[in-house]
């Protein structure tokens, strides 16, 4: 889940059409993505190709690894997400339905910045690959309930891995302090005080060498992030 808690302002869909040009946007109920068992159902003017893209990046990313393939997933593109979602939330994965809510880049857009930087579609495109992320890892945690942490965990370091270089070097450059001090600071409070400042500080802790893919599939296969912050010292 992607959760934000910042003030927002009116943004017309017209910015958005000059910089994407009306014939990359197209409405349909349900279209297919190409390359995989993906399909975008939307009733509004979404980019297919562009969330496509976004949502087979994270299938690349863990195409790397010697996990199981995803299931077939739907993403619904809405203009306003279902009422039991987090009025803060951008999109979500429902495992019960196979399906990713993600929220229309107009409205998204309405937010302005994330991770301190000004909103654009290459952001819109990590979010998205956030979410698949977060369906790819769902099928291969290995215990029936995982934390909370274990599963931003995952999701944020594909997100980031895949993220636009230039944007993420953005990104980390308004974040420099973002940084986990200890293994013990990855937990449920961390993530849910400042989900931004924890995706930055997990990809920070993936990219030293002692961690990487490995660290990964030990948070995959339950070995890793398996316990709660009420447990600490
Ligand atoms: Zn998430």
């Amino acid at each position: 889940m992607l959760l934000f808690a910042r003030p927002t302002v009116v943004t017309a869909l017209v910015v958005i059409l000059i910089i994407y040009p009306l014939a990359s946007l197209s409405s349909t109920s349900m279209h297919v993505c190409e390359n995989s068992s993906i399909s975008i159902k939307s009733d509004e003017l979404v980019d297919h190709n562009t969330i496509c893209d976004s949502a087979e990046d994270a299938l690349a990313f863990f195409g790397r690894l010697d996990i199981e393939h995803l299931h077939p997933l739907v993403i619904k593109i809405v203009r306003k997400l279902p009422g039991w979602m987090s009025e803060t939330s951008v999109g979500c994965y429902r495992k019960e339905e196979q399906k990713i809510y993600m929220l229309a880049f107009p409205e998204f857009k309405k937010k302005e910045v994330w991770f301190d930087v000004p909103i654009n579609r290459l952001m819109y495109s990590s979010l998205v690959a956030h979410e698949v992320a977060h369906a790819v890892a769902s099928h291969n945690l290995s215990i029936s309930e995982p934390t909370i942490h274990a599963q931003e965990y995952v999701a944020y370091v594909a997100m980031f891995i895949m993220m636009n270089p230039a944007l993420r070097s953005r990104v980390l450059a308004e974040n420099l302090g973002a940084n986990f001090d200890s293994e013990l600071e990855i937990n449920e409070i961390t993530y849910m005080l400042d989900p931004m400042r924890f995706g930055i500080a997990a990809y920070r802790h993936y990219l030293n060498k002692e961690h990487g893919d490995a660290f990964l599939l030990k948070v995959l296969s339950g070995n890793e992030l398996t316990y709660s912050a009420q447990d600490l010292p």
